[in-house]
């Protein structure tokens, strides 16, 4: 028998994508699922799947309505959540989740929730959330994502078939990247340093080239700091932010499509729910966007402290040797240091709600201020 596409599509995780495709075909999906494992190993990639192979009618064709609009996040009745607090679940977000598992499917029989980053409830929201993960209904089937086991409430993840995903070795996402997009290695290494090394947001960032523009603005603007004045600074901080959110038009464009396409069944009530949950999916997706230049920026700034050390070959962004030669020639471990620092402070205070425009302001005048006297 060959393989459906969606799974196929899992060549990083061969063991897990068999393990669940079998459950679908023998009709025996758990009701709640812990994924496990590193960033990178592919979770999201292997939740979406398993939403499409249970609610495609083609075995997980892959290429049906159902399944596209699975893969691109716009099937009413697959909900991807992440947290909307300061990096943990609010119970507030927890109960409007509730509230929506308690309501029918619109499409199909199913309705699958996927959860991100399950170890970041706190214990008011773990046991707002507990209730329904004890009884859900029938036709709920919830898919938690979660880094590490000991993170995960044990209350949360007791109650769910658990699933080990293994770290996928650097070599091995590249190969899989070339395989996948025909990129060359040099760009495919400076993808996966752009993603955090997550193979899925990788093929993407290498078929976007709006994104792979914001890549092209932080560069320049790590590149001009040290010439740059207090004003310089400001409008590259605006200009980069522009350039991350130049690929959401694309999504903008996807819902404006679902909406029409819905208008007519839904009340006024369920057109303000698909509002509402279109507007947290730009959030979220302007947040990875904003994570995406801040890892550029920390791998331009590794690769500079790398070949000051000699250890050239270690370098993520080799399109940018020239550029990196100067500051590596001059730059200390302690100053690399103070650089990588501020990008880290940049994340953890947009992880506190400060705006993104603010964050990263700050991160350049601190690069700015190593970078003219990196000793
Ligand atoms: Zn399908």
């Amino acid at each position: 028998m060959t393989k459906p596409c969606v799974w196929e599509e899992l060549v990083g995780q061969r063991q897990v994508a068999d393990h669940l495709a079998a459950a679908v075909r023998r009709g025996a999906v758990s009701h709640a699922y812990l994924f496990v494992g590193p960033a990178g190993a592919g979770k999201k990639s292997t939740a979406r799947a398993l939403a499409c192979a249970i609610l495609c009618d083609d075995d997980a064709c892959g290429e049906c309505s159902a399944c596209r609009r699975v893969k691109r996040g716009a099937h009413p009745d697959v909900r991807v959540i992440a947290p909307e607090g300061a990096a943990t679940y609010m119970v507030e977000q927890v109960r409007e989740i509730i509230r929506d598992v308690h309501l029918s499917p619109v499409e199909t029989n199913r309705k699958i929730f996927i959860v991100e980053a399950a170890d970041s409830f706190n214990d008011g929201s773990a046991n707002a959330f507990l209730k329904t993960l004890e009884e859900p209904p029938d036709d709920v089937i919830m898919i938690l994502l979660a880094t590490s086991y000991d993170g995960v409430l044990p209350t949360i993840a007791s109650r769910c078939q658990v699933v080990r995903f293994r770290r996928m070795a650097p070599q091995e996402s590249i190969r899989l990247l070339i395989e996948r997009t025909g990129a060359g290695e040099d760009e495919a290494l400076a993808a996966l340093a752009a993603t955090g090394g997550v193979l899925a947001r990788a093929v993407e960032f290498l078929d976007s080239p709006v994104r792979r523009a914001a890549r092209g603005r932080m560069l320049t603007t790590l590149k001009d700091l040290t010439v740059s004045d207090e004003h310089d600074v400001l409008r590259a901080a605006k200009t980069l932010l522009a350039a991350v959110k130049a690929p959401l038009d694309d999504l903008k464009a996807v819902h404006a499509d679902e909406a029409r396409e819905r208008a007519d069944f839904l009340g006024s009530k369920g057109v303000k729910a698909l509002e509402d949950r279109q507007k947290r999916q730009l959030t979220a997706r302007e947040r990875e966007g904003v994570a995406e230049v801040l890892n550029i920026a920390e791998s331009w700034l590794r690769d500079c402290l790398v070949m000051s050390q000699g250890v050239g070959d270690l370098v993520a962004n080799r399109d940018e040797v020239d550029a990196m030669e100067e500051v590596a020639a001059v730059i200390t471990p302690a100053a690399a240091a103070r650089a990588l620092a501020a990008v880290k402070e940049a994340r953890r205070r947009i992880s506190y709600n400060v705006s993104p425009q603010l964050a990263i302001e700050a991160m350049l005048f601190d690069i700015r201020e190593v970078l003219r006297c990196p000793r």
